[in-house]
Protein backbone atom coordinates (compact mmCIF):
# COMPACT_ATOMS: atom_id res chain seq x y z
CA UNK A 1 0.00 0.00 0.00
CA UNK A 2 1.32 3.37 -1.09
CA UNK A 3 0.27 7.19 -0.29
CA UNK A 4 0.02 6.64 3.59
CA UNK A 5 0.70 9.90 5.71
CA UNK A 6 0.87 9.36 9.28
CA UNK A 7 0.58 13.17 9.86
CA UNK A 8 -2.27 13.05 8.16
CA UNK A 9 -3.90 10.03 10.28
CA UNK A 10 -2.79 11.98 13.39
CA UNK A 11 -4.74 14.91 12.32
CA UNK A 12 -7.53 12.69 11.43
CA UNK A 13 -7.81 11.10 14.95
CA UNK A 14 -7.48 14.76 16.78
CA UNK A 15 -10.29 15.75 14.67
CA UNK A 16 -12.34 12.51 15.20
CA UNK A 17 -11.31 11.95 18.82
CA UNK A 18 -13.84 13.49 21.33
CA UNK A 19 -12.88 15.02 24.76
CA UNK A 20 -9.92 13.15 26.57
CA UNK A 21 -7.20 11.66 24.93
CA UNK A 22 -6.18 9.31 27.90
CA UNK A 23 -5.50 5.48 26.95
CA UNK A 24 -8.35 3.44 28.33
CA UNK A 25 -6.46 1.03 30.38
CA UNK A 26 -3.75 2.50 31.94
CA UNK A 27 -4.70 7.22 31.56
CA UNK A 28 -1.42 8.24 29.76
CA UNK A 29 -1.75 10.26 26.94
CA UNK A 30 1.39 9.19 25.13
CA UNK A 31 0.39 7.63 21.76
CA UNK A 32 2.55 6.27 18.69
CA UNK A 33 1.41 5.53 15.16
CA UNK A 34 2.37 1.70 14.10
CA UNK A 35 2.70 0.74 10.50
CA UNK A 36 0.24 -0.61 8.25
CA UNK A 37 -0.89 -4.64 9.30
CA UNK A 38 -3.05 -6.57 7.19
CA UNK A 39 -3.89 -9.99 9.35
CA UNK A 40 -5.00 -12.59 7.45
CA UNK A 41 -9.13 -13.35 7.95
CA UNK A 42 -10.02 -16.66 10.35
CA UNK A 43 -13.10 -18.27 8.44
CA UNK A 44 -14.59 -22.08 9.31
CA UNK A 45 -11.79 -22.82 11.94
CA UNK A 46 -9.20 -22.03 10.06
CA UNK A 47 -6.71 -18.95 9.05
CA UNK A 48 -6.68 -18.01 5.55
CA UNK A 49 -3.26 -17.36 4.54
CA UNK A 50 -3.34 -16.04 1.32
CA UNK A 51 -6.82 -14.91 0.74
CA UNK A 52 -8.39 -11.59 1.73
CA UNK A 53 -6.74 -9.36 4.96
CA UNK A 54 -7.87 -6.85 6.70
CA UNK A 55 -5.70 -3.83 6.68
CA UNK A 56 -5.10 -1.91 9.97
CA UNK A 57 -3.55 1.38 11.55
CA UNK A 58 -2.58 0.62 14.82
CA UNK A 59 -2.59 3.26 17.57
CA UNK A 60 -0.50 2.27 20.23
CA UNK A 61 -0.34 3.66 23.39
CA UNK A 62 3.12 4.17 24.73
CA UNK A 63 2.70 3.69 28.39
CA UNK A 64 1.16 -0.28 28.51
CA UNK A 65 0.80 -1.08 24.91
CA UNK A 66 -3.16 -0.75 24.32
CA UNK A 67 -3.99 -0.73 20.77
CA UNK A 68 -6.66 0.09 18.74
CA UNK A 69 -7.27 -0.22 15.01
CA UNK A 70 -8.71 1.92 12.34
CA UNK A 71 -9.83 0.84 9.06
CA UNK A 72 -7.83 2.55 6.55
CA UNK A 73 -10.97 2.97 4.02
CA UNK A 74 -12.58 4.26 6.25
CA UNK A 75 -10.41 7.27 7.41
CA UNK A 76 -9.81 7.14 3.33
CA UNK A 77 -5.96 8.01 4.17
CA UNK A 78 -4.40 5.42 1.80
CA UNK A 79 -4.62 6.74 -1.64
CA UNK A 80 -3.64 3.77 -4.07
CA UNK A 81 -1.15 4.75 -7.21
CA UNK A 82 -0.87 3.05 -10.20
CA UNK A 83 2.03 0.54 -10.69
CA UNK A 84 4.46 1.80 -12.30
CA UNK A 85 4.89 1.79 -15.76
CA UNK A 86 7.50 -0.37 -17.45
CA UNK A 87 9.46 1.48 -19.13
CA UNK A 88 9.51 0.19 -22.95
CA UNK A 89 11.15 -2.61 -24.71
CA UNK A 90 13.55 -1.27 -27.38
CA UNK A 91 12.79 -3.16 -29.92
CA UNK A 92 15.73 -5.40 -31.95
CA UNK A 93 15.26 -4.98 -35.52
ZN1 LIG B 1 -2.06 2.77 28.12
Amino acid sequence: MNGFDREDFVNFINQKWKGNKTCPLCGVNSWAVGPIVAPNLFERGAVVFGGKMIPMIPLICESCGYMMFFNPAVTQLIKSEPPAEKPAEPENP
